[in-house]
Formats: structure tokens, sequence, C-alpha cells
């Protein structure tokens, strides 16, 4: 990655360093691509700044790649980053952060559900102060009721757990300042939880609230197994309080067990009553033994965590960086005189 760095920093002058980078992850979208491609030039041509578009390839395997490839290698303003694999959304942003030169980044989905008309008001929100300018979905509109209900509980969970708040119905849409985007790549953790790294990094927030529709074409990458995988990530990486409740439930059922050992042992002491209730045993038995292997998971969950943080593993590996030299929005549509910049690893 440093190497990456490096050979990055000489590509742009400082001088024409653009305002604004539009940060898309893409997997597997080679369907929406030219929509979203055409999309965001027609809002950012409206707008009066410097812009570059960075997308970061993770590992698609359906001509994305190829398609983005070509883009950067005939427009201006388009910076490429092909992970080695598919890394997962999560790991994509990062590594698409790490090579945004603009003063603010906007990161925003490929399947245009996180609309580019809203990015005007989002740089007003900025220049009027805000480090982090998150957009809230106002509806679910284009989810089944099931996963809307889900992610409601899930909210509600994970924000009674966590010692920061994790807003509700935010996505990925959101503009961040230079400053927020450096704080972010402070925090070193390989397990990136964004809705919460961005809570707890703090800064001035402003909220905006915005309406998602339906993908514009192509299927969704996420499946339940797949949520569920990122909602136990989002708990154990924002809160060790489950880890507490087991040794209080531990505390609670031992207590009562040796309540109730008490009261039968005085029982027969004082009435002879003889012992009886094989059936009863059992119950408890199996009860306890459930319980036992749930807060061992439990635990495993975190050792598992720490096991994974301490490896100590880059978040993702980059196969190559494609950039156009022209990298100011007065210069673009100005191919015939471009040259290209093709760094491979
Ligand atoms: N994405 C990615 N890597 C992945 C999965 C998804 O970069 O492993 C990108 C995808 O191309 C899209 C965005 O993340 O631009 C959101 O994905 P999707 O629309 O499938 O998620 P949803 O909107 O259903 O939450
Ligand atoms: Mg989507």
């Amino acid at each position: 990655m440093s190497n990456i760095r490096k050979l990055h920093v000489p590509l742009r002058s400082e001088t024409r360093a653009p305002t604004l980078s539009l940060l898309i992850p893409v997997y597997n979208e080679v369907e929406v691509l030219p929509h979203c491609y055409a999309r965001l030039r027609s809002v950012l041509d409206e707008l009066d700044l410097r812009y570059e578009l960075v997308f970061v390839d993770d590992g698609s395997v359906d001509g994305s790649s190829d398609a983005l490839a070509a883009l950067a290698c005939t427009q201006a303003n388009i910076k490429l980053v092909r992970l080695s694999r598919n890394f997962g959304k999560e790991a994509a942003l990062t590594a698409g952060l790490q090579h945004c030169a603009g003063a603010a980044v906007i990161t925003l989905d490929a399947d245009m559900q996180d609309p580019p008309e809203l990015i005007p008001d989002m740089v007003r929100a900025w220049r009027a102060g805000a480090d982090i300018v998150r957009m809230r979905r106002r509806s679910r509109a284009g989810d089944p009721w099931h996963k809307r209900l889900s992610a409601h509980l899930y909210y509600r969970l994970l924000n009674w757990l966590s010692d920061v708040p994790i807003p509700e119905d935010t996505g990925d849409f959101r503009l961040m300042s230079a400053r927020a985007v450096q704080a972010l790549l402070q925090l070193p953790e390989r397990s990136r939880y964004m809705k919460g790294l961005f809570a707890w990094i703090g800064l001035p927030t402003t909220e905006l609230l915005y309406e998602r529709h339906a993908r514009a074409a192509g299927k969704t990458k996420w499946n339940y197994r797949g949520l569920l995988g990122l909602a136990i990530e989002g708990i154990t990486s924002f809160s060790i309080k489950p880890l507490r409740w087991a040794s209080g439930l531990g505390l609670l059922v031992a207590g009562t067990g040796l309540t109730y050992g008490l009261f039968i042992a005085a029982k027969t002491l004082l009435y002879g009553e003889a012992v009886h209730g094989y059936p009863s045993l059992v119950a408890i038995i199996a009860f306890l033994g459930g319980m036992q292997l749930i807060t061992m998971g439990l635990l495993g969950e975190y050792v598992g965590k720490t096991y994974m943080e301490t490896k100590q593993r880059p978040i993702y590996l980059i196969r190559d960086v494609l950039q156009s030299s022209t990298q100011s929005a007065a210069d673009k549509h100005t191919s015939s005189t471009e040259q290209y910049h093709h760094v491979q690893h």
C-alpha cells in the first residue's frame, strides 16, 4: 500500500487537486455502469468545482473491470483502483479513500440507489461547516417488509449495546471532509464497520434525508447470511457488553441453582421429604448446557475477532491503479491530448 501512495502522489499537482472526489465501489455492476457514469457526469458537470471519479473494482468477474479500465483510459478525471480479489464493500471503500485527492469525498453506490442529484446539497452542507454529511433514507421503498423490520430491530439492539450512537437507516452514502477521511484512515482495525467507525470519530455532522429507490439494474450483492454476518460484526466491533451479560447471566443462574439446592436440602432435613424429580434434573442440565454453549460461542466470537486483528493483514490488496493524467475539471473531454499512467504492482 505504501509504495502505491508514493507512486500516486507525484501524479497530481497540488494546484490542480480536485475539490470533490466521488468514490464508487464496484462489484459486478456491468449492467448499471454506463447509466451510473452518465448520470454522475451530468450532475457533476453542472457543478462549478473540480472533481474526480474514483472507482474501486472490488474483484468483479463480470466485465466491470474492463469497462472501468476503458473509461479510465479514455476519459478525464477518473481513477480506477483495482483490488486483487473481492474484499467486500467496506474494504473497497477503505482502499478508495486512500486514493481520493479531494478536499471532500462522497461515497455512493454504483447501482444509483444513492441519487447523485443530491450531491449539490451535500456540498452545500460541507461548505456550511460539516465534516460529515450523512444521508439518512426517509423510507426503504425498495426493501421487502421483513428486511425493513429486521433492520429496525437490529439498530435498536445495536444502539442499546454500543457506547457511541450509531444512526439508523444510514448507509454508506455520505460526504466526508479530508479531515474526516484522515481520521477514519487512522483507525487500524481490520473489521471495518463504516457506520460505527464514523460514529466513533465524531466531528461536526449534518444529517440530510433522502428517498432511496430500488436499484437501477442488476441484483443486490447482499443475502441474509451476509447481512447477519455484518450485523454480528457491528455488535462485536462496538461493544463488549454481551460478554458482561454472559457473566451476569452466569451469576444469576448459579445463584438461582444454589438457592434452590439449599431449599431442597432444608426441606429434606426438616420434613424428611425424599428428593425426586429426574425430569426436572434433565431439563435443568439441558438448560445449563445450552447456556454454556451460547456463552462459549459468544466468547469465541470475540476471541476469533482478536485473532483476526492480531494477524495484522492488510485490509485489501491492490492489483493496479489506472488514471488519466488530466485531473482537472477544466480539462475534461480533452482526451486526445491526454497521457495515461498505469501503475502495476
Ligand atoms: N459492492 C462491493 N463489494 C462487494 C459487494 C458490493 O464493492 O463485495 C458494491 C456494489 O457494487 C455497490 C455497493 O457496494 O456499488 C452496494 O452494493 P449492493 O447494491 O449490492 O448493496 P445494497 O444496496 O443492496 O445494500
Ligand atoms: Mg444497492
